[in-house]
């Protein structure tokens, strides 16, 4: 158990249950018993995305189905809501990709807002937006919700393709895909599935296939009309990380005996214990007010700290935080509380920050 215990928005601490689970002998990736795993998954990741339809999983991370949604779903122009590093790359995977496409930028920090989006739609000939759904580079949650009902409540709005970015978010913040209408939601398995790295998830919408069967060039490894083929014979085009699915199948099991519910209010109690903690000793959140993530704490430091000092302190007490991503380095810092973290872990991390703080007094 002496090891660095991660606080980083991803990856996050995988349990000695799960890592132990990947140990399992190997399967034949066409052998009956993983088609039974794999619809075992299915039935379970399901619940997790609050959806009837498929999930489709990917040996890539989460970044692979950023380049999948926009392949898949347009043909004709895509509107990049920007608002963080993680949406900035999504703007750049779909330049890098040839699409047609529109960047609506908000200042970081701040979220991307239902009218903002909806006023840049109209008009503007687009077929799909992409906005993600808890920047983690800012600490950021946007009201997906909220953005999805405005851009369906639009003339043509139904038409649109809502691809979103929930990466650090599914599985520790609320997301309800066939209630919220959403067309693509992707996520990665090393960020709030709390799983090693390599396995990437994303929810498709009877729309989103439409849409796929009208789109050409939509590439090899993600064409979503073969990895649906394949999903409903309980097989992938090629062979999965059979170790890693073995790590999923146990930990969605996990989770759901855990329940949704539960999860969600653990990281909201989490969010707001850091939250306290940070402004009980004159920190301000990067975030704008109401808009904090529950899975990530951006806190803005103050002059008289030095973040690499704090870093530096945190690691030789065996606990990793990050700094502030990109632009912000040293200026932010930033907690995760994320996956299957608990609250007395965190306060475990919050004694070695004050420990920390008073080293300065
Ligand atoms: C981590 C992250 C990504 C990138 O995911 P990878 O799995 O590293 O490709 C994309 N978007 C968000 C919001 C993230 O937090």
């Amino acid at each position: 158990m002496d090891h660095n215990r991660l606080f980083i928005p991803g990856p996050t601490e995988v349990r000695p249950e799960i890592l132990e689970a990947q140990t399992q002998w190997m399967i034949g990736h066409r052998s009956p018993e993983c088609a039974e795993l794999i619809a075992g998954i299915q039935n379970k990741i399901r619940k997790v995305f609050y959806t009837e339809k498929r999930v489709l999983i990917c040996a890539s991370s989460g970044t692979g189905l950023q380049e999948a949604a926009i392949r898949n779903c347009s043909d004709s122009k895509i509107l990049n809501c920007v608002n963080g590093a993680f949406a900035e790359r999504w703007h750049k995977v779909t330049l890098a990709n040839g699409k047609n496409c529109e960047l609506l930028e908000v200042d970081w920090g701040q979220p991307i807002l239902p009218d903002l989006v909806t006023k840049r739609i109209r008009g503007g000939g687009f077929d799909a937006v992409t906005i993600v759904h808890n920047e983690t580079s800012t600490g950021v949650t946007s009201p997906i919700r909220e953005i999805a009902q405005a851009i369906r409540d639009m003339p043509g709005g139904k038409e649109i393709m809502i691809l979103v970015d929930s990466v650090s978010g599914l599985a520790g913040a609320r997301v309800e895909v066939d209630a919220w209408d959403m067309d693509v939601v992707l996520t990665s398995s090393q960020k709030a599935f709390a799983l090693p790295a390599g396995l990437a998830f994303c929810s498709v919408s009877d729309r989103a296939m439409d849409k796929a069967r009208s789109v050409s060039s939509r590439g090899y490894y993600f064409d979503f009309l073969e990895l649906d083929k394949y999903l409903l014979r309980n097989q992938t085009p090629s062979t999965p990380p059979i170790s890693l699915l073995f790590a999923l199948d146990r930990q969605l099991t996990d989770m759901l005996a855990e329940g949704m519910e539960q999860r969600f209010a653990r990281h909201l109690a989490m969010r707001d214990k850091t939250i306290a903690w940070a402004r009980g000793r004159g920190f301000n959140m990067f975030a704008a007010p109401g808009y904090e993530s529950p899975t990530v704490s951006c806190i803005s430091s103050k002059p008289t700290i030095d973040v690499s000092e704090l870093i530096a302190f945190l690691r030789s007490r065996k606990m990793i935080i990050s700094d502030g991503y990109g632009p912000t380095k040293g200026k932010n810092f930033r907690i995760a509380h994320m996956g299957d973290t608990s609250l007395a872990e965190m306060d475990e991390l919050f004694g070695v920050l004050d420990a920390f703080l008073s080293g300065l007094d």
